[in-house]
């Protein structure tokens, strides 16, 4: 019997046990690892804050989204061996396999930021919302707060889903607004790139609409740490910037067992050919989504499109051919705005996001850098794609690959 063991039973993993449990024959076992049995839909994450989703929606067991023939290992993972071909797993089991495919995603790290997480303040009046805990915890504070200064905040990048920092403070913007509160809400975004979002064209569209919004923002922001005692964000720079409340984006890293197995970089991302998501260093190991250290955006998309391409190299590595598709960082993503709507992305390696219509030029029907209600419907549209279509590994109906149809080429 042949193994593929899959670490991570997320976005990454749960499309791969599926689309695998399909194209291998059964001379093959397949076998996925996960901590628990709870598949969280994470782009909902941010709207738990706004009372517009709730837990349970955005929850599912995980099981419920594995073909029968794939078997589910319910444990954390402590260390992956690759000159053994063997995962030790915490709860003391020992995994062997011939083909591992990484798929453990980022975590956030707030206890890596001095003030953060080990502050007096942490869940008082410093939160998080990439996670259930910090989502569910700002949803009584953004009920109950009635005015001062907001600060939306990044700490490092990269992180994953980089626009959902923004999106926040949109949805802030009009949660205040329709309280009847925005006139005492000082909002700013404090980011550490040197303006609203990585690339010219949508750094400057984003700014726009910061600007639009009357959300301020704090570029270049390198932070050192939070001062607990006078509520104040604190730069390497000398920049202090006061707050009555703090979203922060903390450091995403790795998983701690890809620092220990030392198949990861400084940041504990596993270090992969960009277009065939071989480990650079074992080429018996794949690995796929957040958990990588591809020059793309860490994105549930990205795992997506770069899945689809797997099959084919996946039986040419079996077969000790060269591997036949090529992923070219294709990510796209909504971004709320806030007011019923949203704007989209679409970009990879090569080319930055561009303004102009997806999937088909002119009819759209999606607007791309600008905002639009069907972007907004789109967006809350893809949680039931997420569950009934990716996540029971088949395609949506959009190019694997970038294209550029319908994108406006600027100068
Ligand atoms: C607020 C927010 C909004 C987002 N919005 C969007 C969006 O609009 N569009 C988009 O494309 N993406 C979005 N994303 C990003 C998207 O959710 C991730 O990029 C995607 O889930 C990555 O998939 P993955 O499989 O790499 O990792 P994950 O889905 O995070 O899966 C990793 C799995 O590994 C498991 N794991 C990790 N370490 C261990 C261990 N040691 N032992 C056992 N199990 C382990 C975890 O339990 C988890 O199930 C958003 C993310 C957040 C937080």
């Amino acid at each position: 019997m042949r193994r593929v063991l899959i670490l991570g039973a997320g976005t990454a993993g749960t499309m791969l046990a599926n689309r695998l449990a399909d194209q291998l024959d059964r001379s093959w076992s397949i076998t996925i690892v996960d901590r628990d049995d709870d598949h969280h839909y994470q782009p909902g994450y941010l709207f738990i804050p706004f009372g517009t989703a709730t837990a349970k929606q955005i929850t599912k067991p995980r099981s419920s989204f594995l073909p029968p023939r794939v078997a589910f290992v319910r444990s954390g993972i402590s260390r992956v061996r690759p000159d053994d071909n063997e995962v030790d797993l915490d709860d003391g089991r020992i995994l062997g396999y011939d083909w591992l495919l990484i798929a453990t995603g980022t975590v956030p790290r707030p206890d890596l930021t001095p003030g953060m997480g080990d502050g007096s303040l942490w869940y008082r009046k410093v939160f998080d919302f990439y996670t259930m805990a910090g989502a569910l915890a700002l949803q009584d504070v953004l009920a109950g707060f009635r005015g001062g200064r907001l600060l939306v905040h990044i700490t490092e990048m990269p992180i994953k889903c980089p626009v959902a920092p923004l999106e926040f403070a949109f949805l802030a913007d009009d949660h205040f607004r329709r309280r009847g509160l925005r006139h005492k809400v000082d909002i700013t975004f404090v980011t550490p790139l040197d303006g609203a979002f990585t690339k010219p064209i949508a750094a400057r569209e984003l700014g726009n609409l910061l600007e639009d919004r009357s959300i301020r923002l704090a570029t270049d922001f390198a932070v050192e740490r939070v001062d607990n005692e006078h509520s104040t964000l604190i730069a390497y720079d000398g920049r202090e910037l006061p707050f009555d409340l703090l979203v922060t984006v903390p450091l995403n890293t790795g998983q701690q067992y890809v620092f220990e197995s030392g198949i990861g970089d400084e940041s504990g991302f596993v270090q992969v050919d960009k277009q065939t998501l071989r480990s650079t260093r074992y080429d018996n190991i794949f690995a796929f989504g957040d958990a990588t250290d591809l020059p793309t955006s860490k994105a549930g998309a990205v795992a997506h499109f770069a899945v689809e391409l797997f099959g084919d190299n996946f039986q040419a590595a079996i077969a000790g051919r060269p591997l036949p598709n090529a992923f070219d960082g294709h990510a796209n993503c909504f971004i709320e705005s806030g007011r019923g709507e949203a704007l989209l992305l679409d970009f990879n390696y090569d080319t930055e996001p561009l303004t102009g219509r997806y999937p088909l030029p002119l009819v759209g029907p999606m607007r791309l850098l600008g905002r639009s209600r069907i972007n907004h419907w789109g967006k809350l549209l893809f949680e039931k794609l997420y569950w009934q279509v990716l996540m029971r590994g088949r395609s949506l109906p959009v190019p694997t690959l970038m294209s550029m149809a319908g994108k406006d080429q600027e100068d």
